[in-house]
């Protein structure tokens, strides 16, 4: 099997377990930093925006950094607006992509200057009443049958998210009505989607659309957002969607259509969180115990409250043994944690090398939707998220969870 490579060595991690104990997640500044840049350079050749999801990764050095690559941030919750704002990213700076949104919420983005956009058509009034309609609003379009839509997002026309066809031209000409002056024009389709024609069709759906409602009802859209959702490699073996070639590919497109009909310059957008940070954040873990029952399991420091995505999704995340890198994996564990939940597992019948009590395990492709999916449940506590500076030096840029945290929102008195 082709092993996945790492950018540290067991000497590395060795000399981080000295000052943070595992589990711990570790992210690459320069690889992120990479990576914002690349998909930055394959826009270059429109009026582009990365906002990146701060789901993925709503850590604020990492958002942080992420701003000073000229990215902004995809928001959908209360908590996620303020993280943008406390990190200076403000105004049309932030996307607001929430659905079953809250008035606060709204209000929220309002103040902050966030672009709004609409999840559903009685927004439209609900967003009037409670925040008051900004100068632009983008609308969120959900293709339905027209779309095949991905494995992890599933059919366009079982998501919740969006309006169809007929309330776009609705929703616009109702905005349009009550004085907004700018539009923009979102999809999400995809979710890890490794095929780059996916969104270069995804762009071309959007192009055409935005053709259409310039004639009816008339309205010149500014934006379009091709939504998130590039893949990442999480298979050894796999490969990375070349950035460069689906920003060729758009532009193709983009002449062919934008062009023509009159509506350049028009500003491309999209709101990828796991293509950025996720190959570049690690979880790091300790094998603390060997059961051999009817399989044979290594039981790890870290659990599914830590990193979900194999137990929820049955997600493959890459797995290194550290020092142990080059051996031969030639046995078959399954890699798991403490939670009573069976579905607790990081790797089922996984070819690993021998693993001993004491080896430290790392977990690859855990820089998005990562840490950022954790959860308390079994009293497991949230893990502490480190910075590997592009100097070498370590940050700790989110402290471990302690009992205090846990218990912070109990109350044991009158008991
Ligand atoms: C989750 C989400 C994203 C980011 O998805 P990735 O797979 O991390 O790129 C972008 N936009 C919306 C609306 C989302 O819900």
């Amino acid at each position: 099997m082709i092993e996945k490579q790492l950018p540290f060595d067991e000497r590395t991690i060795r000399a981080i377990v000295r000052n943070y104990p595992t589990p711990f997640y570790v992210y690459d500044e320069s690889a992120i930093r990479a990576s914002a840049r690349r998909l930055n350079q394959a826009f270059a050749w429109c009026a582009f925006k990365e906002y990146f999801a701060v789901k993925a990764t709503p850590n604020p050095h990492l958002l942080k950094i992420l701003g000073q690559e000229n990215l902004g941030g995809d928001c959908s919750s209360l908590a996620e607006l303020v993280l943008c704002e406390r990190v200076g990213i403000s105004g049309e700076n932030i996307m607001f992509t929430s659905n079953e949104t809250a008035a606060k919420e709204y209000i929220r983005a309002r103040e902050l200057g966030a672009i709004i956009n609409l999840d559903d058509i009685t927004h439209i009034p609900y967003l009037e009443q409670h925040a008051g309609l900004p100068e632009v609003i983008c609308l969120r379009y959900n293709p339905g049958p027209l779309r095949e839509g991905n494995v992890i997002i599933g059919k366009p026309e079982e998501a919740k998210y969006g309006f169809t066809r007929e309330q776009l031209v609705d929703g616009y000409r109702q905005l349009k009505a009550k004085g907004v002056r700018r539009f923009g024009l979102h999809t999400m389709v995809a979710s890890n989607e490794l095929d780059p024609e996916f969104f270069v069709e995804t762009a071309k759906m959007l192009f055409e659309l935005a053709v259409e409602l310039a004639r009816d009802p008339g309205v010149r859209i500014e934006f379009v957002n091709l939504g998130g959702g590039i893949g990442i490699p999480y298979r050894p073996g796999q490969k990375a969607v070349d950035l460069g070639l689906v920003g060729r590919r758009i532009e193709q497109t983009y002449r062919e259509i934008v062009v023509p009909a009159g509506l350049h310059p028009l500003k491309i957008f999209m709101e990828n969180g796991r293509c950025i940070t996720g190959p570049y954040g690690y979880l790091v873990t300790e094998a603390i115990h060997h059961k051999n029952t009817y399989k044979q399991y290594i039981g790890v420091d870290a659990c599914m409250s830590n990193l979900m995505r194999p137990g929820m999704y049955g997600a493959y995340h890459h797995i290194t043994v550290l020092g142990k890198e080059t051996a031969a994996r030639n046995h078959t564990y399954d890699v798991v944690g403490s939670l009573c939940e069976n579905n607790d597992k990081f790797a089922i019948d996984r070819q690993l090398p021998q693993i001993d009590a004491g080896d430290l395990l790392v977990i690859h492709d855990a820089g998005a939707h990562g840490f950022a999916m954790g959860f308390q449940y079994n009293g497991k506590l949230r893990s502490a998220e480190l910075l590997w500076r592009e100097d070498g030096s370590v940050t700790q840029i989110r402290r471990a969870e302690t009992l205090d945290d846990y218990f912070a929102t109990l109350d044991f008195s009158g008991l």
